[in-house]
């Protein structure tokens, strides 16, 4: 009988590891037949550990399973489907997986990730095969014709990057995969490592053959140690198997792939800084133009995208543009792997086309916060996302929609917050998130962000005094208006004067807090000027 327990690292965290040898131990003391498969995630992070049972009937849930459950499940009769307060029935009709459009995760947590054979019985090399019957232009012309964008954070059309490095005249071009994913509350990076490794072998292997490269690097999240691990032994494999090397399934195509730890820092994530740091130099972000495509990795025409772009692609090889742009909503196609995290009840990767609203993915998928008290804010994005308030929750998540109204989609996480958030403080936050992480080169954001927490903080110092007939005392709330004025001067400079998205973001989370919770800022009384 096989048993499936996942060795994700968000299952590990919560004794995956342990449930399994416990797994293991019950079935040998009761001479039971256990076949234990350590899939991947579903992604479904509030039942971890997960435990799945093959019924004939398919997959049977349990979860969240402790170690201290394992002999109850036993005694149940878990092995044949068995009902158990921790049971779900069939994994793929619960309504949180169910309802979900799964292109890119289809196969999470339903394979062994390593295993080639359960790779290519789950769709896996269909868009390589494909791929190998056309020309290359015709492999950037279909990532082109599908719409897809960056899911790195500056959405910019993957089909034009790729057509820019391979019309490049250049005897070396290499593809380079950001995964160093640093911002709060995403994770969908880390599980493509994990959980379906060759999607993003394949993806690269694909943007290669579009562009003429033959070298590429995956820029791993240093605090990323199993991902790091899984993806090595994912390359040996697929290499090993003829996926990658000097003659991808005998077609005389060559393309390698190395891992990279990343340096641990969050500007790193900037495709430039990341080639610096690639390159074996600081991670200081360079100044543009050149730009990538043209003038990259050593100097070279260079295809950059982040996971979920390239993880995208074999897809939409295998099924064609037009399918693939059936999902989604206006210059926004396909789908996106949202992220919920932070203080919310059911956290977890749900992959929806875009349009979806935050009220349906918090509310209708998360169920609301953990705490049960009402949510406050949102924050979409990362650290440099903008906190949006109740108001804004019914915006379709789209990256066209979402920028009207100053806010970005970016690698699709949310981090929930309940009421008792105070935004000042998560603005403050910001802005020293920004002064830690600064690269260094332009001023706007090396300096900017240090006067940044120093406004906030005198702004928080400025609480207007109550008077004993009700009133407030003009003078402390003429200068708190001043301070806000100079955050907003301030905000207005690094967002337009600063080299990168590190300066030029931060602002964001700092203005979404204070336009839409003044109050938090003992701005209440006194109007935002
Ligand atoms: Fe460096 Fe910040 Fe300027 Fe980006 S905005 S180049 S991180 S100093």
């Amino acid at each position: 009988i096989q048993v499936f327990v996942p060795r994700d690292s968000a299952a590990i965290a919560v004794g995956a590891d342990e449930v399994a040898d416990a797994i293991v131990a019950q079935a040998a003391a009761r001479g039971a037949s256990v076949e234990l498969v350590r899939n991947g995630s579903r992604g479904l992070l509030w039942l971890e550990t997960l435990v799945e049972v093959a019924t004939p009937a398919g997959r049977v849930a349990y979860g969240p399973v402790g170690v201290d459950d394992v002999a109850g499940l036993f005694e149940a009769g878990f092995l044949s489907g068995a009902a158990h307060a921790l049971c779900h029935g069939l994994t793929e009709q619960i309504p949180y997986l169910a309802r979900q459009q799964r292109l890119l995760c289809a196969r999470m947590g339903v394979t062994d990730p390593l295993s080639l054979a359960d790779y290519a019985q789950h769709g896996g090399w269909a868009g390589l095969q494909a791929a190998l019957q056309m020309p290359a232009d015709a492999v950037w012309q279909t990532v082109l014709d599908s719409g897809l964008r960056g899911r790195g954070g500056a959405a910019f059309p993957a089909g034009i990057k790729w057509r820019t490095v391979a019309q490049a005249q250049s005897p070396q071009k290499y593809v380079v995969c950001n995964a160093d994913e640093g911002d709060s509350g995403t994770f969908a990076d880390r599980m493509v490592l994990e959980d379906d490794p060759y999607m993003l072998i394949e993806g690269m292997t694909l943007a290669a053959l579009a562009s003429g490269a033959t070298q590429g690097y995956v820029y791993i999240r240093s605090e990323y140690p199993l991902a790091f691990d899984v993806f090595s032994q994912a390359i040996a494999r697929a290499s090993a198997a003829g996926f990658l090397g000097d003659n991808i399934l005998g077609s005389g195509l060559a393309f390698h792939l190395e891992a990279r730890l990343a340096a641990g820092s969050y500007v790193c994530g900037e495709e430039t800084a990341m080639l610096e740091s690639l390159e074996g130099r600081r991670g200081i972000v360079r100044a543009k133009p050149p730009i990538p495509a043209l003038s990259g990795l050593f100097g070279q025409p260079t295809i950059i995208n982040n996971v979920l772009t390239f993880a995208s692609v074999p897809w939409i090889l295998a099924h064609g543009a037009a399918a693939y742009k059936a999902y989604g909503r206006g210059r926004s196609t396909g789908t996106l792997p949202f992220q919920l995290a932070g203080n919310i009840a059911r956290g977890g990767l749900v992959e929806l086309a875009f349009g979806t609203t935050l009220r349906e993915l918090v509310f209708d998928w998360g169920g609301g916060t953990a705490s049960g008290r009402p949510v406050k804010a949102v924050q979409v994005g990362g650290p440099l996302g903008t906190y949006l308030p109740a108001s804004q929750w019914d915006i379709p998540l789209d990256y066209e929609a979402y920028a009207a109204v100053g806010a970005v989609v970016g690698h699709g996480g949310l981090v929930v917050h309940d009421d008792r958030a105070d935004l000042a403080k998560l603005a403050r936050y910001a802005m020293a998130f920004c002064a830690h992480e600064s690269c260094g080169k332009c001023t706007p954001c090396r300096i900017g962000s240090t006067r940044g927490v120093e406004v906030i903080d005198r702004i928080l110092a400025l609480q207007p005094v109550a008077l004993p007939d009700g009133g407030h005392a003009e003078g402390a709330m003429a200068q708190q208006r001043q301070q806000v004025h100079l955050l907003r001067d301030l905000c207005d400079t690094m967002v337009n004067g600063s080299l990168c998205a590190m300066g030029g973001m931060t602002p964001y989370p700092v203005l979404s807090a204070l336009n839409h919770f003044p109050a938090d800022f003992g701005m209440g009384l006194a109007p935002a000027t």
